[in-house]
């Protein structure tokens, strides 16, 4: 059935549907009230207190003005029914409000109401159009309220006429059901066809609350189903490579040249690996671990049994910074191993860069670390055996599966130090098996974190120059928010300047992300040789550096930083034995959400908890990257909120693929049919299309 067919459908009002992404029917059905106007509870205006106390009314609109001057100049809405009248009073946005109300119109008023001599008024409530023909005694005692906008006001559509819409799909329309019957049963979901009318057309607020559940299980089923299928093929695909043997360059490497024991949760990641490697299927495999657990020596020992099995293997991460560092751990602790290891980066001269190109290819090289510049197209690889993505929340699915193409099956290991609260994790990860480092290296001390003023910079300078004279070294961060690089980098060069005047005996060095890779990484070498003991820098030293000595950060502005940012950077410190100190300087002013951050940090070291919060302060299309990390904009379902009907349908989804792997039977067909193209989109998303 065509939308155009729907009775009072113009051309124009199917243009601003399309803009809200309506362009079927069956988008149309989907199309959710945002709330309900509870028509038991809407007081008539006769009757109101006008104590502040929380109302709906409805009423037809008799009057639009602008009234008072000067900074009091507001809009007032008027409106009556058959007991009294009500303003709405609009400070903001009037000129909006004007043009999308006319006198006639019948609206609720959704807000405070408060008494000023003998009227009643809102000052900017929620409005809805209720209809056009001010018709408040239609039968129905639960009114849906759509979602409007913009195209919808100059379209002139209102809630009435969606409603309208939809009565007349539901009647012409047969709806399919797609869930198999015994899943509607066991978890008492209405059928699609029911659930719309009561989505739609509610008799009582259970009505639609019931049908929300099975849509939003629906849609996570969906989810679910895909990503179980997306686990199962990833790992049967896998002609994995066995290594078999691990004796070479592996136990050297654990029993001669780390000069340190291995922490438990080290050695249960490094077990995985091992079992992951041997299992005759592909690798793939998540290790988590918060920031300083020690992810690094466990990707290196993943290499290393590459390696003894006659493979490459190759380490990308998201900045240079981070290669090179990795690239100068790996030139450390491999010493006298007789081991080619290279690093491949994006500002790197031609010449050079096709040595490289050339001692890959040719199988001469054996471990490659660097940036986006590894997945270049032109790069190709002898035999890649491992592939290894570092801080892989900074990289997109396809960006993992570009580097595993690389190679003939090669396995895959990832790292994050986000820690992924429960939720999220099954749903993001889905192509994964995953191992947590839960404990930390023997020997760190908790950070101590503190907010202090501007005011008391000075008394901050003189605890970093008591810290820096007790042998340590010190961080002191600036902002970097996109689209004002260029006056962030003057803070950070106006705070270097003042730095270096303050600590005339000390060395300051200044980072940024300006700078050419030489000079980055000849400043953070000078920092790792204490020859630095200030790097004052932007948040290119956000992710994965390790300068276990420094010991002290001061950061700028920090209010204006994310949450996980902000546990990212003071990631950097913490890492060696010394006790180390967090400042967070804010601004003077500092919003609510800003406050909230800051605080949290400073009561907690726990990258779970501060992740839990992050995300609730984001919300997860934000906390994760939408795109970058495949996780879909659900359209009904919250994963966050919905975190129980997400854990039913991942185990359905289980269940019902380990029955019937195929979707071949008589009463998965239906289900086969919506899961097909469903699933083709995934697919081609991980890189299986
Ligand atoms: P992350 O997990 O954040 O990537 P790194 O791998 O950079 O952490 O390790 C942080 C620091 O801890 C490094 O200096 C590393 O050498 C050190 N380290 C790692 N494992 C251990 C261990 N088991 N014992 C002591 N120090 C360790
Ligand atoms: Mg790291």
């Amino acid at each position: 059935m065509k939308l155009i067919h729907l009775k009072g459908l113009s051309e124009k009002r199917l243009a601003a549907l399309s803009s809200e992404g309506i362009r079927s029917a069956g988008d149309l059905l989907h199309f959710f009230p945002r709330r309900y106007l509870d028509r038991s509870n809407t007081m008539k205006m006769g009757h109101l207190m006008g104590s502040g106390e929380e109302v709906t009314v409805a009423g037809k609109i008799i009057d639009i003005e602008m009234a008072g001057y000067g900074n009091k100049k507001r809009l007032e809405i008027h409106i009556e029914d058959d007991t009294g009248t009500v303003k709405g009073v609009w400070f903001r946005g009037a000129s909006y409000f004007r043009k999308a109300f006319k006198e006639g119109e019948t609206v609720a008023f959704f807000g405070q109401a408060k008494r000023y001599g003998r009227s009643i008024s809102m000052a900017h409530p929620e409005v809805d159009k209720i209809s056009s023909e001010g018709d408040l005694s239609s039968f129905s005692r639960i009114v849906p309220i759509y979602p409007g906008s913009k195209e919808f006001s100059k379209a002139r559509i209102n809630s009435n006429m969606i409603q309208n819409w939809i009565r007349e799909i539901l009647r012409r329309k047969q709806i399919p059901e797609f869930l198999p019957d015994n899943l509607l049963s066991k978890h008492g979901f209405k059928e699609r066809q029911e659930a719309y009318e009561l989505i739609h057309f509610p008799d009582n607020h259970n009505d639609h609350k019931n049908a929300l559940q099975r849509f939003k299980f629906e849609e996570l089923f969906l989810f679910e189903l895909s990503m179980e299928k997306i686990h199962h093929t990833v790992k049967e695909r896998a002609s994995g490579k066995i290594f078999s043997t691990l004796s070479g360059y592996t136990k050297k490497y654990f029993n001669e040249q780390l000069p340190f024991e291995l922490t438990d949760g080290q050695k249960i990641a490094l077990a995985d690996i091992k079992k992951d490697v041997q299992s005759g299927s592909q690798m793939n495999r998540l290790i988590q671990g918060d920031v300083g657990a020690g992810k690094t020596v466990v990707s290196i020992g993943a290499m290393l049994m590459a390696l003894d099995n006659g493979y490459q293997a190759a380490l990308l991460a998201p900045t240079e910074i981070l290669a090179e560092q990795h690239y100068r751990t790996l030139e450390d602790q491999l010493k006298g191993m007789n081991i080619n290891v290279r690093l491949l980066v994006g500002s790197q001269k031609p010449a050079l860069r096709q040595d490289i190109l050339t001692a890959l290819e040719g199988g001469l090289c054996n471990i490659v670390v660097g940036t986006h510049a590894i997945i270049q197209e032109d790069v190709r690889f002898h035999d890649l055996g491992l592939a290894v993505i570092d801080e892989q929340h900074r990289f997109g699915v396809q960006q993992r599966y570009d580097l595993l193409n690389k190679g003939d099956h090669p396995h895959m290991l990832v790292m994050s130090a986000t820690p992924i609260p429960r939720s999220l994790a099954m749903t993001v990860y889905a192509d994964l098996d995953v191992s947590v480092i839960r404990d930390m290296p023997a020997g760190r001390k908790a950070i101590r974190t503190a907010i202090r003023s501007h005011k008391k910079k000075e008394d901050v300078f003189n605890f970093v120059e008591q810290e820096i004279r007790d042998g340590g070294q010190a961080y002191v961060v600036y902002p970097l928010v996109e689209e004002s690089e260029k006056m962030d980098l003057k803070d950070a060069t106006a705070g270097f300047e003042k730095i270096r005047k303050r600590f005339p005996d000390f060395g300051v060095g200044l980072l940024h992300g300006r700078m050419k890779s030489e000079e980055k990484d000849a400043v953070m070498q000078q920092f790792i040789n204490n020859e630095i003991q200030i790097l004052v820098s932007t948040t290119v030293i956000e992710v994965g550096v390790d300068v276990p000595n420094a010991s002290v950060m001061i950061i700028e502005h920090a209010e204006r930083f994310g949450l996980s940012q902000l546990h990212q950077l003071r990631g950097r410190i913490g890492r060696g034995e010394r006790q180390s100190y967090c400042i967070l300087m804010p601004d003077v002013k500092v919003s609510k959400a800003g406050a909230f951050r800051l605080k949290t940090m400073e009561e907690t070291n726990d990258g779970f908890r501060i992740a839990e919060a992050d995300l609730k302060l984001r919300g997860p299309g934000d906390f994760l990257g939408t795109k970058q990390s495949g996780l879909p904009d659900f359209r009904v379902a919250d994963i966050v909120e919905d975190q129980f009907i997400l854990a039913r349908a991942k185990e359905e989804a289980r269940e019902l693929l380990a029955e019937d792997p195929t979707l071949s039977s008589e009463n998965h067909l239906a289900l086969r049919k919506v899961f097909e193209p469903y699933f083709a989109k995934k697919a081609e998303f991980y890189g299986m299309g």
